[in-house]
Parts: structure tokens; sequence; C-alpha cells
């Protein structure tokens, strides 16, 4: 017996590593005008590394290190995973925590040996009061912006409300990135953007790695779900790949959600409508070029 086209063209998804949850959405892929890209872990490997630690005033390399693994010993967003392994990397015992809070898109705070620990991106910075040291702000802003100027995402370190130290940290874009955006371009006629919480210079690096234009950086969880929605407005279907941290919200508001199947997290596994079962981008132009093939059989 033939299966009807939708169905074949799910079960060959399938076999180039394409999850598709139903022939509904093995046949809307095919209406894919914009695949918006989340970056840490969908268009980079997701395993940034600390390359570098600046201190700042009198606190020594080690205990910016330190306290600031301590803070992220719960975290389970890659920047906090980079600390910590970083901390192991250079045998620190890591210190116990308490009152662990954390800020999607932006980072975490909790006290570490009796002092209150916050760790996240520089915006942090805006949120102290103008007397808590201003050269110590003034040389962390610089640090920052010197290491986002490098591609990297900087990540500050406040002890006490005061900065002690800025980390920068480096990802790598998957090897098969420029080759998927070009390739959903020629195959589909999509065009891709990216959406990402980092740094507008950390965010343009990659894109011109990857070969996307539209970049638009600093994006909270629901900034991200608004930039959905603008792109929607313009009467524009689009298809969302992230790996559900801080961009489960948006997986959600897009046309389609597609998860990365390895690096994914449960909720975003669950509740996407596609998933790149291997983490393998260019398998995506492969599935939306199956639905334009699928629906022209199918009429
Ligand atoms: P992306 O869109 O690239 O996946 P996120 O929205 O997850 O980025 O995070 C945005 C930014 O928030 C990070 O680049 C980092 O500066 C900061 N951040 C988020 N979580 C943490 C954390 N656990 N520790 C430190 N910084 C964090
Ligand atoms: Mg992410």
């Amino acid at each position: 017996a033939t299966m009807p086209p939708l169905l074949s063209a799910i079960a060959l998804a399938g076999r180039h590593g394409v999850l598709v949850k139903s022939a509904v959405v093995m046949e809307q892929l095919a209406d894919t005008d914009v695949v918006a890209f989340d970056k840490t872990g969908t268009l980079t490997e997701g395993h940034p590394r600390v390359v570098d630690i600046h201190p700042i005033g009198d606190v020594h390399t080690v205990d910016v290190l330190r306290l600031a693994a301590g803070a992220e010993h719960a975290s389970e967003h890659p920047v906090g995973t980079a600390v910590l392994a970083a901390a192991r990397d250079r045998g620190l015992p890591i210190p116990a925590a308490s009152d662990f809070t954390s800020v999607p898109g932006r980072g975490v705070r909790a006290v570490v040996d009796g002092r209150r620990v916050a760790v996240g991106a520089p915006a942090l910075l805006d949120e102290l009061t103008p007397t808590a040291g201003d050269t110590a702000v003034a040389q962390a802003r610089t640090v920052a912006a010197d290491a986002h100027a490098a591609g990297r995402t900087a990540v500050v370190v406040l002890v006490d409300g005061t900065p002690a130290g800025v980390l920068a940290l480096a990802d790598r874009i998957r090897a098969d990135a420029p080759a998927t955006v070009t390739a959903l371009a020629r195959l589909t006629g999509a065009r891709s953007i990216l959406l990402t919480g980092d740094n507008p210079g950390a965010a343009r690096h990659l894109a011109a790695e990857a070969g996307i234009t539209a970049v638009h950086a600093s994006l909270l969880p629901q900034d991200k779900v608004d930039r959905v929605r603008a792109v929607q407005a313009d009467g524009r279907r689009v298809l969302l790949v992230g790996d559900g941290v801080n961009d489960a919200p948006a997986l959600a508001a897009a046309n389609l959600g597609v998860a990365m199947g390895r690096g994914g997290s449960d909720l975003a596994l669950h509740s996407a409508d596609a998933v790149l079962v291997r983490d393998d981008l260019p398998t995506l132009p492969a599935a939306i070029a199956l639905s334009r093939r699928a629906r022209r059989l199918v009429k």
C-alpha cells in the first residue's frame, strides 16, 4: 500500500533526523517565510568557555571565579555551566551558596560566603546606585564593552553591590550553521534572523559568521515573543528554532516551534512542533523542502 504524501514525508523527515509531530505540522513547514534562530545552543554549540577573567578593585582573580561559581552552582544556563567548569579546571572548591534566585535572560543572585553575589549580563550595572564605587562601575563597563567588541559574552560579577570582576566567554558556531542559512535561502526562499539575549557585539560577530544580516540582541524572553509577533504582523510565517532555555515562550508564539533534540530542555522537546533529533541544522531546510514536495503531491 502507498502512504499518503504527508505521512511519507513525515517518515522521510524522520530518517533525516527531524521528528515532525503531526501531518498538520508537516504541511505547514512549507509555508515558512522567516526562520528565527536562537543563538546559544542553537547556532552555537552551546558550550561557552571562560576565556578571560578581569578582576576589578582589590578582589583576586581566584576569588572572583570562586564566588561566581558559588552563585552559579545550581544554574542550568550554559553561562553558569561554563563558570563552574572554569572554577573546577583551576581546582577551586565551589563554596556553598544560599538564597539562590535566577532571572531568565539576565543572570543569578545568591549569598556566598556571607556575601551577596550577582553574576549576569552587564545590564546588572545599570541597577547599581551611582554611589556604589563609580570607578569600579566605569571599569567594568569598559572591560565588558571590549569583550563585546571582540565578539564575546561578558558577564559581570558583583559582590555586595560592587563590581568585583568581568568574565569573558567564547562559544563556537556550529560548523553547519552557514550552510544551513544558505540552504534555507536557496532551497526554500526563507529569510534567517537571529534573536538573542546576548549582547549586540557577540550577536553580530556570530551572525556574520553564519551569514545572517538581521540581528536582534539583548532580548529578554518576552522581547523574543514580541519580535516574533512583529514579524508575523508583517504577514510572514515564522519558524523559530531554539533550545528552550529562555526561548520557550517564543517557541510557543512562533507559527512553528522547532527544538534542538540533544541540547534542548524537556519543556522545549514536549511543546515543540518538530525536533531536530541530532541537533543537525541542515535537516531543517531538508524538511521544509520535503513539505513543499508533499504538498504538490497532495494537490
Ligand atoms: P541566548 O539568547 O543567547 O540563548 P539568554 O537569553 O539565555 O541568551 O541569556 C542572555 C544573557 O543573560 C547571557 O548572555 C548572559 O549575559 C546573561 N545570563 C543568563 N543566564 C545567566 C547565568 N546563569 N549567569 C550569568 N549570566 C547569565
Ligand atoms: Mg538560549
